[in-house]
């Protein structure tokens, strides 16, 4: 009967008020004589007033009441992994529970030992013996742990920290982790294939390839970034100047072929497909401004990196030239690079990289600050993410309101195996398993078949311009 279901918790919750409102000794000592008397003197006589109230949830012992057992971080350890030259590192959390671990991506592949080194030498000594469940705590602690931070080495050993303690926390609700973070707000995840080519027929030709398998955003790039393919006779190399590797990169044939590109791919691919491109930071700021005022007619979806982060002051004149959309954020690593561009709606789309900002749990503050803003959220995800960060980019997108798009690549049949469970694309959409956690696994044995190169090899690739001068990315 609905009266005495309401009862005892109406009994309980006006005592808790007279508790909490009047912290004199003796008022304590009346409420629990009170309670003692009407049964509510312990946890057990209050799981046995809600018991008999709610006999839906059992008679006593619940469970819900008792909250989950104490867990502790057993170890903290490095997986690393590179089966296609892309050395790809994943943080495991092993914890007092047998059988529980947690996975999270570290990936930062231009300083993969490093990166190893702050978690084996640092993060495990640190980790071990706090308990699993207080992510926000550990989070901050980690974070200042080394009193200096936001850099990208460290950032990325706490991400793998961070997202192993979601896929933890997960696995011990039994929900994915978007449920966590407050359920699904889509479907699926719409996400943007990569297109390029020599010749703008080329790129045309591959969009129409992706629109066939169902996507309905496209990257287009005339040769990969900055169009390196058209630039001639780098003098620098001539001189003798820079190192043997660097690539040249003429910005005169980049910024002529940029509006033809897109009025192809507009005149063979339709008006349905959103067209996306990433200038990549390397040109001058007035001639991004101008690239991206010619490229209006053929409305790009967004147009990605227009300045470098040491640039971010142009952004203000930008939105005064132009409405196109503007993604921006994959090299930021400390909240001062977002906080007033987003609070500024200086740019339509943060697309940070979650491990180089500390995994998940800052990743949803950045999302939610966004939201009030209007800005979307558009994650970085190259290949240089292993599928576990990919998932915690996914989970992420189901659950923020303001999501925009998501960077998607197609895993090769060699990761899918070292992670089983990997999300997946099917027309367009990105979707992960409803496993527990984030629902990625790892194959310890398979992923140390690839180890990584004993040296630090992959630096970024140095681009220069025709006299040498080195271009930042
Ligand atoms: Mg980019």
């Amino acid at each position: 009967m609905p009266g005495c279901i309401q009862l005892p918790f109406l009994r309980f919750y006006s005592f808790s008020v007279v508790f909490m409102i009047d912290p004199e000794s003796k008022k304590q000592h009346n409420r629990r004589e009170v309670l003692k008397k009407i049964g509510l003197g312990s946890v057990a006589g209050l799981s046995g007033v809600l018991g008999s109230a709610s006999p839906g949830y059992g008679a006593t012992n619940h469970s819900y009441l008792k909250g989950m057992p104490p867990i502790k971080i057993k170890s903290v350890k490095a997986i690393t992994t590179c089966p296609h030259g892309i050395e790809l590192i994943v943080v495991k959390v092993e914890t007092t529970e047998p059988g529980l671990y947690g996975l999270g991506c570290a990936t930062f592949r231009q300083r993969a030992h490093t990166v190893v080194s702050a978690i084996n030498d640092y993060l495990n000594d640190f980790c071990q013996g706090k308990d699993v469940d207080n992510i926000e705590d550990m989070w901050q602690t980690t974070y200042v742990s080394s009193y200096w931070r936001n850099g990208p080495v460290l950032n990325n050993a706490l991400s793998g920290l961070d997202q192993a303690l979601w896929d933890i926390k997960g696995k011990r609700a039994n929900m994915p982790v978007y449920q966590l973070l407050g359920g699904k707000c889509r479907f699926g995840i719409d996400c943007y294939a990569h297109a390029d080519g020599k010749s703008p027929e080329e790129v045309a030709d591959n969009v129409q390839k992706f629109m066939d398998q169902g996507f309905r955003h496209v990257r287009i790039q005339p040769g990969g970034y900055g169009a390196l393919h058209m630039a001639q006779k780098p003098d620098f190399k001539e001189a003798g100047f820079g190192h043997k590797d660097d690539n040249f990169m003429d910005v005169r044939p980049y910024l002529r072929i940029l509006p033809k590109l897109f009025e192809e791919v507009r005149k063979k691919c339709g008006d349905d497909v959103e067209i996306l491109h990433d200038i990549h930071e390397r040109i001058q700021p007035m001639e991004a401004i101008n690239v991206i005022k010619a490229l209006e007619p053929y409305r790009p979806y967004f147009i990605e990196d227009p300045f470098s982060p040491e640039n971010m002051g142009y952004f203000k004149l930008l939105r005064q030239q132009t409405a196109v959309p503007i993604a921006m954020g994959e090299l930021f690593n400390s909240p001062h690079e977002w906080l007033e561009p987003i609070s500024q709606r200086l740019y339509d789309f943060i697309r940070i990289h979650i491990s180089q900002i500390g995994g998940i749990t800052p990743a949803m503050k950045v999302a939610r600050l966004a939201e009030w803003y209007n800005v979307l959220t558009a994650w970085h995800g190259p290949g240089d993410v292993s599928p576990v960060g990919h998932a915690a980019n996914a989970h992420i997108d189901f659950a923020v309101w303001n999501f925009g798009i998501q960077e998607s690549v197609n895993f090769s049949d060699t990761l899918k195996e070292i992670f089983p469970g990997s999300p997946y694309v099917k027309n367009g959409y990105m979707y992960v398993n409803e496993a527990p956690g984030l629902g990625v696994d790892i194959n310890e044995k398979l992923a140390a078949k690839f180890p990584l190169p004993e040296k630090q090899l992959n630096n970024w690739t140095q681009v220069r311009k025709r006299n040498g001068t080195a271009i930042r990315p």
